[in-house]
């Protein structure tokens, strides 16, 4: 019997956590779920986060020591960091757009309004101190975070990655001017490495479908109940069109129009790295997967991966910008504001900063919408508005956010002639990289 493919199986697992989550929440098994299948799920996230660190700084080394030419890095930087910067902006005009065409605050009766806010005022209070402390900081703080004083101290917190990215590319530059033969030896050493790293992903995504059992399960318990949802819904789905809009029309024309390779075989390529972020609500977390899929059932190269995917993690987050607009217009309305033009255009800059400063974990979008709220004059209070809804939506401006990164991959490994599958009509899992 033909052995069922990886999507399938992570596809069967989510299926069956969800039906097993309704059915607990129903027995009113919460605590049972809590206790003995959540830390599956958190085994399986701890896992990818554990070699996610490893894993950037060895391809990355890797990939930039193979580029051999120092101009061929900045073209490349300067073109991802391009194409990411505009992908946002455009996922944020469509956010703005919808919530301006639906208007999903006016939905919202004033009774479900302060009921939300009285529930989780002080849930949204933590959420709002969390982002208080970063919005503190002068102007250039942003460009002073990339720099790390301690290298060690980088790769120990998780909100440090663009730290490590940047220490990193040191690295793979020095070792590109010393001597070729001073330099092989480490290189070598970091191939070998990186190989024995993606056979250890393999290893991890056998667990995979117990991984993401557990942790929709667990989320299914952990849920607020429907009734208070309801109030929601339009908000939701106004969310939910945007992000349709981004991978069925933006990405599907931009993969299609420049690559000349049929999208459906794409997202059949990268469908486990979106089930996994759907289920870990982490880009970080799913950039293991994400790297894998890119490169052995893509086509790109890995060099390009490793330096377009890491940066894509932390930087490119496209549904959450997406969702942070949307977000910020429902507040608006929902307190019965009018925002003009000129507040709407600072929301774009704004929520493309946002976004790039959101760390690739769970929630971090809403932690970052309070400085969005905050420049455009929205009380930051009305977080607790949008608190019950946020896990469902942040799994799937999650799937966008990795999708995205993947795309541009592949249109910058178009571009750079280094997508290696020129006379292979379609991507498929039949198409390994060697
Ligand atoms: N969870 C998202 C990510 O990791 C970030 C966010 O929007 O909260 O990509």
């Amino acid at each position: 019997m033909k052995k069922l493919g990886l999507h399938w199986q992570i596809l069967i697992g989510m299926v069956l956590g969800i039906l097993f989550g309704f059915f607990a929440a129903e027995m009113n098994w919460n605590q049972f779920v809590i206790d003995w299948i959540k830390p599956f799920g958190t085994v399986f996230i701890n896992l990818l986060k554990m070699i996610a660190v490893p894993l950037i700084i060895v391809s990355l080394i890797t990939g930039i020591a193979e580029l051999k030419d120092i101009s061929k890095i900045s073209k490349m930087g300067g073109k991802t960091i391009g194409f990411y910067l505009m992908t946002t902006v455009v996922a944020v005009t469509i956010g703005l757009t919808l919530a301006n065409i639906i208007q999903p605050g006016t939905f919202i009766d004033e009774a479900s309004r302060d009921q939300l806010m009285a529930q989780y005022a002080s849930d949204a209070g933590g959420k709002i101190l969390e982002a208080e402390s970063q919005k503190e900081q002068g102007p250039l703080q942003p460009l002073v975070d990339i720099v790390p004083d301690n290298f060690f101290k980088s790769l120990t917190d998780n909100g440090k990655m663009l730290q490590v990215i940047f220490f990193t590319i040191l690295v793979g530059i020095g070792l590109i001017l010393i001597p070729e033969e001073k330099a092989r030896p480490v290189t070598q050493f970091f191939s070998g490495l990186n190989e024995v790293i993606l056979k250890i992903i393999d290893i991890i995504m056998l667990i995979a479908p117990i991984g993401v059992f557990a942790l929709l399960a667990a989320i299914l318990v952990e849920i607020p109940s429907f009734s208070v949802l309801q109030a929601l819904l339009v908000y939701a789905l106004t969310v939910l069109a945007g992000l349709a809009v981004l991978i069925f029309v933006i990405y599907s024309l931009m993969v299609s129009l420049i690559t000349k390779h049929s999208y459906f075989d794409f997202l059949k390529a990268i469908a486990p790295a979106q089930l996994v972020a759907f289920s870990t609500s982490s880009s970080a977390a799913t950039l293991p997967v994400t790297m894998e899929r890119v490169t052995e059932h893509l086509g790109v190269d890995e060099e390009v991966a490793s330096f377009v995917l890491p940066l894509g993690a932390t930087i490119n987050m496209d549904g959450t910008s997406l969702y942070q607009a949307v977000a910020a217009i429902f507040i608006a309305q929902a307190f019965g504001m009018q925002l003009d033009l000129a507040t709407q255009i600072m929301i774009v800059l704004t929520a493309t900063l946002a976004s790039i400063g959101s760390a690739a974990v769970p929630s971090a979008g809403m932690v970052m919408l309070v400085i969005v709220l905050g420049q455009a004059g929205i009380p930051e209070a009305g977080l607790a508005l949008i608190f019950a809804i946020d896990r469902p939506l942040d799994m799937c401006r999650t799937v966008v956010n990795v999708t995205s990164d993947a795309m541009v991959s592949t249109l910058i490994a178009k571009s750079e002639g280094q997508l290696l599958v020129p006379d292979v009509k379609e991507w498929d899992d039949n198409y390994p990289k060697n």
